[in-house]
């Protein structure tokens, strides 16, 4: 199809510096659990978005020195040859499809607590984050860095520069941003300093100003040189000369990079969740640097509709336009709108799954994109699937994971019947979706119902619920079975192990208001499930005009939502409903009037009034469907929520994955390794 002409705007050239952008589309550097321990991996995953036709690829953060180590979280470094090796992997891959590949020089500072090389944390004035996020939280205090420390910062910005253009990079990133080491200069809470590099907004920009110039002298001018840079504080903090501190900062930095990236100061509002932020929730903080500048402007908001990308260039808030996460979902995305295929954007929903893997120190996991991070271990793309199949698949269950298993089924040219009791497709989502703030995670079954639609060898049956004899009867070459699971109403004990249902009346699981109960107020939801449901009913609740208490095993609401940056919003939304919140508490009996509650390590006992419990916690899997099939059945298989409970990514990567091996012998995994430092002189000490 030809492109939209509406759309040309996107694929415009542009200049950053020395070198040129093919299009406006651009990967900036996002986390990816990736690291130089696996070099193949991250250029698979990188690569492949060049090839989906973005004109910029970033890696993630890159530190410049052992004195920036974020770990336990992954990250990428570039403090020798080694390093340099296991970029230029990537660097390939990317060039391979004309695309131009950009690193971010990285220094965590205060924020980078230094666990696995004990390095001394830096700091402009001593001023420590004090993280509430228990994988950031550290005892260990930043020094204040002296002259020399600013000097050595400089300096080894430059080594890391030179080995960055030696590793093929050709976009360099100053990173002032997200409470890093730059950034805490630029910011007077951390900055309490009195020399040329404290005090006003002049001094302050100083440090990113010979930081900027540094990696350009270094590279010689032959890279381009990036800013990233967190406007958000900046922009709430007054100014005497200027609208904000942020106009007058970049006022001051306006001519000295080749590339603005501009962003957010934290994770909870940069990579904002769908449920709490719409597309572009970014501009009004970020909307005025490209009035200010002559420098391109590259700005992120989970863009996936072309025409809010469209706007953002002919408005003049954005010359780039950045993705991160819809470049995750979609690495095609690009190549889609240039090919009017639009509407076969596989759109992110923004639930953050993508993020939670960074935090769980892991290759990146994506809801929409099974494929993600499985580029090089499995050989997975995200368009093409090898068309192999040969016979018929009949697959049961219509939710996330049959409709996945379903279209990639039908890509390998299988000729599938998917059947679905319900009247609608969308197994779970039908009715999560509907609570308030998940609408976007539709999307799931939007897309794939799209496509299924357009292949000729799928059919598709809704109201067609299957049993035993009616699987055997249909007589197809293999049967994929993906019926989902139910929700428990088992309590939890102290230990955390769900326990037993309570025997009272007005007891309910999320699957019980699915299908219409009536729940009288006031209401207490138990969740130690904490993930999104619990919270959500408790909202849904609350939105009926219920008197709602929320009640969690755990110490905040939705406490895995950190992992997500759901957790501080969810506060946020529960204050605003009138959502009371009882932490560190277990139910142990409701009795129709009262709950009673006890803290889950004292013990100690309350009750509070309730009509109605809602318990949010097991899920169960299993299908008497499968148990019946499996003797007499030659292929048949359990995917799925039904297979194992879990969110909706892993229900999509399971029915992917159930598809991708039907019919086949099991491949063995491909291991990732690191170049190893050969040669290097070992510390003076141990060699004397
Ligand atoms: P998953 O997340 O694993 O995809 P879901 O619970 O979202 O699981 O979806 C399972 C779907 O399977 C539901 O839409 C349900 O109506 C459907 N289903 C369950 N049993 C049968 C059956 N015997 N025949 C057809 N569809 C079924
Ligand atoms: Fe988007 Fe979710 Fe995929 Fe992340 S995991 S890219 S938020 S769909």
């Amino acid at each position: 199809m030809p492109r939209n002409p509406r759309f040309d705007i996107l694929f415009d050239p542009v200049r950053i510096g020395p070198k040129t952008a093919k299009n406006r589309f651009f990967q900036v550097p996002h986390a990816s659990g990736m690291t130089n321990a696996n070099p193949h991996v991250r250029a698979a995953f990188r690569g492949m978005k060049a090839e989906g036709g973005w004109a910029v690829v970033s890696t993630g953060a890159c530190s410049v020195h052992p004195s920036s180590d974020d770990s336990p979280f992954p990250f990428a470094s570039l403090w020798d040859e080694a390093d340099v090796r296991a970029h230029a992997v990537m660097t390939e891959a990317v060039h391979a499809h004309g695309a131009l590949a950009a690193v971010e020089l990285w220094h965590g500072g205060a924020a980078a607590v230094n666990r696995t090389t004990r390095h001394t944390p830096l700091s402009p004035s001593g001023v420590p984050w004090m993280a509430t996020h228990v994988g950031f939280m550290s005892s260990a205090r930043p020094r204040v860095m002296d002259a020399g420390d600013i000097r050595d910062l400089i300096r080894w910005h430059a080594e890391a520069a030179v080995r960055a253009e030696q590793a093929g990079f050709d976009i360099l990133y100053v990173y002032a941003g997200m409470g890093y080491l730059p950034y805490q200069f630029l910011l007077s809470d951390y900055n309490h300093r009195t020399d040329a590099y404290g005090g006003s907004p002049r001094n302050r920009v100083r440090l990113v100003e010979e930081l900027i110039d540094t990696v350009r002298e270094a590279t010689g001018g032959r890279c381009a040189v990036a800013l990233r840079i967190s406007l958000q504080e900046l922009r709430a903090r007054p100014s005497e000369s200027a609208p904000s501190e942020a106009h007058e900062v970049i006022g001051l930095l306006k001519d000295a990079p080749d590339l603005f990236d501009v962003k957010m100061d934290y994770s909870a509002t940069d990579c904002a969740p769908s449920r709490f932020a719409p597309e572009g929730s970014h501009e009004p903080v970020v909307d005025f640097v490209r009035t200010i500048t002559e420098r391109p402007v590259v700005g992120v908001g989970r863009f996936t509709s072309p025409d809010t990308m469209v706007s953002m260039v002919r408005r003049g808030v954005l010359d780039l336009i950045g993705g991160a996460r819809p470049s995750i979902a979609d690495p095609f995305l690009p190549a889609k709108i240039a090919e009017g295929r639009e509407d076969e954007i596989r759109e992110c929903i923004g639930c953050n799954i993508c993020i939670s893997s960074w935090h769980d120190g892991v290759w990146v996991r994506c809801t929409q994109n099974p494929t993600a991070g499985e580029e090089w271990r499995h050989g997975w793309h995200p368009e093409i699937v090898r068309r192999d199949g040969e016979g018929s698949v009949l697959v049961v269950g219509g939710g996330p994971a049959g409709l996945e298993a379903a279209l990639t089924l039908g890509r390998r040219g299988f000729k599938v019947v998917l059947a679905e009791a319900a009247r609608d497709f969308g197994g779970r989502l039908l009715w999560e979706t509907r609570l308030p703030g998940l609408r976007q995670w539709f999307r799931v079954v939007d897309y794939r119902l799209g496509q299924l639609r357009r292949m000729p060898n799928v059919s598709l049956h809704a109201e067609s619920e299957l049993g035993a004899d009616e699987v055997r009867e249909f007589g197809a070459d293999h049967v994929v079975i993906a019926t989902g699971a139910r929700w428990t109403a088992n309590l939890c004990g102290a230990n955390e192990v769900p326990t037993r249902p309570l025997a009272a009346p007005r007891v309910y699981t999320p699957d019980d208001i699915a299908r219409g109960a009536r729940v009288e107020g006031p209401v207490v939801v138990f969740d130690f499930d904490n993930y999104y449901m619990g919270s959500a009913v408790a909202e849904h609740m609350a939105a009926q005009g219920l008197a709602t208490t929320y009640v969690t095993s755990a110490g905040s609401a939705q406490s895995w939502g950190i992992m997500t940056n759901e957790q501080p919003l969810v506060h946020q939304a529960f204050r605003k409903a009138g959502i009371a919140c009882r932490t560190l508490q277990i139910v142990e009996d409701f009795d129709g009037e009262g709950v009673t509650l006890a803290q889950i390590f004292t013990g100690e006992q309350q009750v509070i009034p309730a009509r109605s419990l809602i318990v949010v916690g097991q899920r169960t899997g299993g299908s008497p469907l499968y148990d019946a099939l499996r003797e007499d059945m030659r292929s048949v298989v359990l995917t799925g929520d039904a297979n194992a409970p879990g969110a909706i990514a892993h229900a999509v990567y399971q029915g992917h994955r159930a598809a991708r091996e039907i019919g086949l012998v099991p491949q063995r995994e491909r291991r990732d390794a690191p170049f190893a430092m050969r040669d290097i002189a070992p510390p003076r000490e141990a060699a004397e």
